[in-house]
C-alpha cells in the first residue's frame, strides 16, 4: 500500500515517518524546499522524498495522500488527487487511525496555543502519560509513531479539521469564533465556521464538548445544530443555563465582563452569582468574589482570577475552557488551581517585553486577526502607542474603532501597504503614521511615547509582508526595545 505525504514541514515529516512505521510504502513530496532538520530524519527513517515540485505522475498512484495542513485545497496537485479518486486526508486524521490515546482537541480563531497549552502542563502536572501537539510542539503522527501516549492534548487549526473523516476526539473545545483565514474559505465566513464545527462531527454522546457561550457564532450554530454530546459552555457574561442567543448582550461591544482582572480590577469586586447556583450547572460561570467555578460531572473546581499571572477577559476564558477539559480528563481540581495560578503565558502573546524610560511594551506579535486585536486593545490601562499591520487577510477593522478612539493616543502602521490600516483609523486616533519597517516603527514609538505609555504591538494582520513569521516579528520588536535600554 502506497502513501504520499504532501509537504515537508512538521506536519508532513511526522506523517511520513508514522506511515514508514506503520509499514506503508511512503513518498513525500514538497514543492518548495525541506528544511534540512525534517530532511535529515526522513533520511534516518529511508523515506523518499522529492522538494522544489511535484512529480505528478509518481503521486497519481497513491492509495492514501496526507496533505499539510499549509497546503490549500484548491492546490493543482490536491485537486489533480481527488478528481483521480485518492482520498486526501489531513495529518490528524491519519495519526488518529494509529493511536487509542485519549484527545483534547483544542481550536478556535483565537486562544488554542494558550490554552493547549495549559491543558498540556496541567495533565503533566498530574502525572498523565500525555504529549501537546498538532499545531505546536512536535506532530501528533511523529508522536503516534515513535512514543505513543495515554493522552493527547491536540490545538487544531480549521485547516487540519478540513481533512478529517473519523477522527473524534474524546474533549473538544472551540474557543470562539470570529472572522479569521477568510482568503482560505472564499471570502465566506459560514465556511471558516463549518470547518469548526467539523471538530465535533463524530463526537459520541459520552465525549465532552467544551465552548465559549459568550461568542454569538457559537450561540447561533449550537442552536442550529443542537450537538448531543456532553455539553460544557463556559461564559463571563450569562448565567448558568442561559444560551447566549438568549441574552441581548451577545456582542462585546458595550457589554460588561462580570470579572475584574487584575489589569482593570479595583478594590471591589462584582458580586455574581452565589455559589450554590453555580454549582449544579455543567460548564464554566462566574461567581461571587472574582472568582469562577468549573463543573463537570459531580465534580468541581474553583479558580481565583486575582491569584492568575495572565491577565484580560480573554485568558478567563482560555481559564475556563482548560479547567473544564482537564476536570472532563479526570484530573483533580487542586492540580489545576496550582498550575493555573502558575502559568505565566506563551511567548508574543501580550508578553511583557521591558520598561524603558517610564514606556510599558508589550509583544502581542500573535495577535494576528482583528479579535485577538479587541481583546490586547480592550485589556490596555495606560495610553497606548498601537503597532498593527502587515498583510491583510480580508480584515474588518470596524469593530476595533471604538477602542481605538477611547485607548489609542496613536497609531503606528508597519506594513508593506498599510492603505486601509490608515483609512480605517484616521478619524478615530490623534495621531497616525506610515511606516514600513520595524526599525523605522520603532524610531517613531520611541520618540512619541512618554513616561506611564504602552507600547503595544498588536498588528491584527499576518507578518509575512516584512518578516518571515509572527516569531521573527515579536524577536524583532523585543530586541528593539532591548536595544532601547
Ligand atoms: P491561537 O493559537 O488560536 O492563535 P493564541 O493563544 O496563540 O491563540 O493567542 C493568539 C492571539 O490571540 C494573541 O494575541 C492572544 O493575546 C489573543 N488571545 C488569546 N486568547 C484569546 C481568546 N480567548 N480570545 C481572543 N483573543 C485571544
Amino acid at each position: 500500500m502506497k502513501a504520499i505525504v504532501l509537504g515537508g514541514g512538521e506536519s508532513g515529516y511526522g506523517s511520513a515517518v508514522l506511515a514508514k512505521v506503520k509499514g506503508w510504502e511512503v513518498f513525500l513530496s514538497d514543492n518548495g524546499r525541506i528544511d534540512p532538520r525534517y530532511s535529515s530524519v526522513l533520511d534516518r527513517y529511508g523515506i523518499e522524498y522529492e522538494q522544489g515540485g511535484h512529480t505528478v505522475e509518481r503521486l497519481m498512484d497513491a492509495d492514501i495522500a496526507v496533505k499539510s495542513p499549509g497546503i490549500p485545497d484548491t492546490a493543482p496537485i490536491v485537486v489533480q488527487l481527488r478528481e483521480k479518486g485518492i482520498p486526501v486526508i489531513s495529518e490528524i486524521e491519519f495519526a488518529g487511525r494509529y493511536t487509542k490515546g485519549k484527545t483534547i482537541c483544542i481550536t478556535g480563531s483565537n486562544g488554542k496555543t494558550t490554552t493547549t497549552t495549559i491543558v498540556g502542563e496541567i495533565l503533566n502536572a498530574a502525572g498523565y502519560d500525555s504529549a501537546v501537539g498538532g499545531n505546536i510542539g512536535e506532530s501528533f503522527a511523529y508522536t503516534v509513531a515513535t512514543a505513543d501516549k495515554e493522552w493527547y492534548v491536540l490545538e487544531l487549526s480549521s485547516f487540519q479539521l478540513d481533512g478529517i473523516v473519523d477522527f473524534r476526539p474524546d474533549i473538544a473545545v472551540i474557543t470562539n469564533i470570529t472572522p479569521d483565514h477568510l482568503d482560505r474559505y472564499g471570502y465566506d465566513f459560514q465556511n471558516y465556521i463549518d470547518s469548526k464545527f467539523r471538530i465535533i462531527m463524530n463526537q459520541r454522546p459520552e465525549d465532552y464538548f467544551i465552548y465559549s457561550n459568550d461568542n454569538m457564532v457559537m450561540g447561533r450554530e449550537i442552536a442550529l445544530r443542537l450537538p448531543g454530546m456532553q455539553r460544557l459552555p463556559f461564559s463571563a457574561k450569562t448565567m448558568p443555563g442561559c444560551m447566549t442567543s438568549d441574552v441581548d448582550d451577545v456582542t462585546r461591544e458595550g457589554t460588561t465582563n462580570r470579572f475584574r482582572t487584575p489589569e482593570t480590577m479595583n478594590e471591589h469586586s462584582v458580586p455574581v452569582i452565589d455559589d450554590v447556583t453555580t454549582h449544579i450547572y455543567p460548564g464554566a460561570f462566574p461567581m461571587t468574589g472574582n472568582r469562577f467555578r468549573a463543573t463537570v460531572d459531580d465534580r468541581s473546581v474553583i479558580v481565583d482570577l486575582s491569584r492568575m499571572q495572565i491577565h484580560g477577559l480573554h485568558n478567563v476564558y482560555n481559564a475556563m475552557a482548560a479547567a473544564l477539559a482537564a476536570l472532563a480528563a479526570g484530573v483533580d481540581a487542586d492540580t489545576i488551581t496550582s498550575v493555573l495560578y502558575g502559568f505565566r503565558g506563551v511567548e508574543h502573546r501580550m508578553e511583557p517585553a521591558g520598561e524603558v524610560d517610564g514606556v510599558r511594551y508589550i509583544n502581542d506579535s500573535k495577535g494576528t486577526n482583528v479579535d485577538s486585536t479587541w481583546y490586547a486593545l480592550d485589556s490596555m490601562t495606560r495610553p497606548t502607542v498601537w503597532i498593527a499591520g502587515g498583510t491583510d487577510k480580508g480584515n474588518n477593522y470596524d469593530t476595533l474603532r471604538e477602542l481605538a478612539s477611547c485607548k489609542v493616543k496613536a497609531l503606528v502602521c508597519m506594513g508593506v501597504d498599510n492603505g486601509k490600516l490608515l483609512d480605517s483609523f484616521r478619524d478615530v486616533v490623534p495621531e497616525i503614521y506610515d511606516t514600513h519597517s520595524m526599525e523605522e516603527a520603532m524610531r517613531i514609538c520611541r520618540k512619541i511615547a512618554v513616561p506611564g505609555d504602552t507600547v503595544l504591538l498588536s498588528p491584527a494582520c499576518a507578518s509575512f509582508d516584512l518578516f518571515k513569521n509572527y516569531e521573527d516579528r515579536g524577536r524583532q520588536f523585543k530586541a528593539a526595545v532591548a536595544a532601547m535600554k
